[in-house]
């Protein structure tokens, strides 16, 4: 009798142990392409339709490289580079317009494993700002660098000079001409989600246990005098540490500049003890929702768990998890 218990009860064990298995997750992605006012009232089926589509193949692109043992860089790289060249988004082609009528491309990366990070500012013919940005990172001993420098180094990789006006589209010059018109009229114009949203980012976690991180952005509508927002700061836009998580933010960058925000959410998880989604919720509704702060980010952690809060009506989102979940999303 004793021994049929004993059978019993180890086969109850071993069973509750591979279903804790089954569970884990092993690798994962997640990403966003921006957050701001964006509701289901003001979007056709046809253009929601259109988003869920390119958000799913940049996810999936990512997904497989993981898959197939690829790193977290490279699937965070595919992914943003899937999103750069669509005009969906507001990195790359689609980017928004500055004052002059030009585009102006930030970007940045960093790698969980060793806190290595790259990072471009003000870009203006270089097709994948995600790719020069790891060029930063690897190839010179800075982790930041900027404009006219910036493409001078972009070539010196190999890089070939785009002409800015790739990225031109329709729907952000039309963004232009509006915001033009309400600097006329109002101070506080820039306060707009309107003129922002559509920054890229993407976060993963490959089967060696690293994280990864990478942002991409045209930055804000009509902005001037060389404006660089968070995107392309480590530590405020973007963030890895395989000790605690990954981040990729995206909303008023001058507020995820002042606080910090990508760090501050892995602070909290590192040195609080805190569950990225404590973290996440107390910076993005806690911290910076009072002070006026809009925005999200995309958070995971080093067991690959995934987090996206954000303040804002809706973040276009996806993420996908080897232990079989998986999301598309844009509203609340
Ligand atoms: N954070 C970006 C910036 O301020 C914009 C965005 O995320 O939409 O440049």
């Amino acid at each position: 009798m004793k021994t049929i218990k004993k059978l019993i009860f180890t086969a109850v064990v071993l069973s509750a142990l591979s279903a804790c298995s089954e569970v884990k997750t092993e690798f994962a992605i997640a990403i966003h392409g921006g957050a701001g006012t964006i509701l289901k009232t003001k979007m056709t089926d046809e253009v929601e339709a259109e988003y869920k589509a390119k958000l799913q193949e940049a996810r999936d692109a990512g997904y497989l490289i993981l898959k197939n043992g690829g790193t977290s860089q490279e699937a965070v790289v595919a992914a943003i580079q899937i999103m750069e060249a669509s005009p969906l988004f507001n990195s790359g082609v689609g980017a928004v317009y500055t004052y002059e009528g030009e585009h102006e491309l930030d970007a940045s990366v960093m790698d969980g494993s060793n806190r290595q990070a790259g990072a471009v500012a003000g870009v203006k013919t270089v097709k994948s700002p995600i790719e020069l940005a790891v060029a930063v990172m690897e190839k010179s001993e800075h982790v930041m660098l900027s404009g006219k420098g910036a493409e001078a180094f972009a070539v010196s990789q190999g890089m070939i000079p785009v002409d800015n006006k790739m990225f031109d589209t329709e729907r952000r010059l039309k963004s232009l001409k509006r915001a033009k018109a309400k600097m006329q009229v109002s101070k506080n114009w820039s306060e707009s989600e309107d003129f922002r949203f559509g920054t890229v980012g993407a976060v993963a976690l490959d089967k060696n246990g690293n994280l990864f991180a990478g942002t991409s952005t045209g930055g804000m509508t009509a902005k001037r005098w060389g404006r660089v927002g968070d995107s392309p700061i480590i530590g405020a836009g973007t963030f890895a540490d395989n000790k605690s998580c990954a981040v990729s933010a995206t909303g008023h960058g001058e507020f995820f500049i002042r606080y910090n925000v990508a760090s501050d959410i892995c602070a909290r998880v590192e040195y609080q003890h805190k569950s990225i989604i404590e973290a996440g919720d107390e910076v993005i509704h806690g911290v910076l929702l009072p002070v006026g702060g809009t925005g999200g980010v995309i958070i995971m952690d080093r067991n690959g768990n995934i987090h996206m809060p954000f303040n804002t009506s809706g973040m276009y989102r996806a993420s996908k998890s080897s232990n079989g979940e998986e999301s598309v999303a844009i509203f609340k």
